[in-house]
């Protein structure tokens, strides 16, 4: 959820991502292996480079020869990707403290960044409608890998029935405890607390690319929304920007990313799941503003973050989707 934010002014955006993860069956041994293509199930492959992980591991990086799916593959399973979401990894990553990464501060700019995705996805016509036109009280929305649940409370704030399922209870226990939220800690593919075709909005900020099928993710998605519900998701997304950064790309963090979907395999995975793709934009240049950095540093964010949107060549980017 919290990648979304990445234009705005965090650089440790990454991790309530990482704690919103999914572990199943923790007795079974770490396997890496070759896997057929997960969108479009193909074999063929044709290797791009090696990456080198945070824990000295070697990945290689795959284009799909068939759809040209970017992805990790042979593929880390569950077990051989949880080292790198352990204590000590959330410790490196957070050690600003919690206090200051709940700050009030940084909610400000989480919700302003909420806002302008909303805005540019068209979402509060959808609300509009679902409030006034259909009439329903509280619509009901669910955050998937919620974390802290921000963007819950931010929805519950618009008057929504608004709930999210994180697994990690570390990360949900602050939203629970302090924002007082309605966040199921559990595992979203067989969690019973969630119920099919219950949900008039559904959301996945920066998640997918984590996830070991997005297929499936989509599908159970799919399954849990009402009809003609809207799921709006976002990603890292390669295009130019990844290409000519290669091995070197911002988002080019293996294994914790395992996917990297251009704009028009993310239109597939929509399409081929039930979605149609009502709106789709980038954001994100790369320059993503610390309070120490310099003044070319700063101006080139300044520059380049709105022109990369105008031209629509983001390396984050957002899909608002309508279940078919
Ligand atoms: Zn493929």
């Amino acid at each position: 959820m919290i990648r979304s934010i990445e234009k705005s002014l965090l650089t440790h955006d990454e991790t309530l991502v990482e704690l919103s993860l999914t572990f199943m069956n923790p007795s079974v041994k770490p396997q890496v292996k070759k896997i057929p293509c997960d969108l479009c199930l193909s074999d063929n492959f044709f290797p791009l480079f090696e990456k080198e992980s945070s824990r000295n591991e070697n990945f290689l990086i795959q284009k799909c020869g068939s759809c040209g799916l970017v992805q990790v593959n042979p593929q880390p399973d569950l077990e051989a990707v949880k080292p790198y979401y352990s204590a000590s990894y959330f410790q490196k990553r957070t050690d600003r403290g919690y206090n200051n990464y709940f700050s009030d501060e940084l909610k400000r700019q989480l919700f302003k960044v909420y806002e302008m995705n909303l805005n540019d996805a068209g979402f509060y016509q959808f609300e509009k409608e679902r409030f006034y036109k259909l009439n329903i009280q509280k619509p009901s929305f669910l955050d998937v890998g919620c974390a802290a649940g921000y963007f819950v409370e931010f929805m519950k704030h618009r008057g929504w029935e608004a709930e999210g399922i994180e697994i990690s209870n570390d990360a949900a226990s602050f939203g629970i405890e302090q924002l007082k939220l309605k966040i199921i800690v559990d595992d979203f593919f067989s969690s019973r607390d969630l119920k099919k075709e219950s949900y008039d909005f559904i959301t996945l900020w920066a998640s997918i690319e984590h996830m070991h099928s997005p297929v499936k993710v989509m599908k159970r998605i799919h399954e849990l929304l009402k009809p003609s519900g809207r799921l709006i998701l976002s990603t890292c997304r390669y295009g130019h920007l990844a290409k000519f950064r290669g091995k070197d790309w911002r988002y080019m963090n293996v294994p914790e990313h395992l996917y990297f979907y251009s704009m028009k395999n993310m239109k597939r995975l929509a399409a081929e799941t039930g979605f149609n793709t009502l709106k789709s934009f980038s954001y994100g240049s790369g320059f993503t503003a610390k309070k120490d950095s310099g003044f070319a540093y700063k101006a080139g964010k300044i520059i380049m973050d709105p022109l990369v949107k105008i031209l629509n060549q983001g390396d984050m980017m957002v899909f608002y989707l309508k279940k078919i």
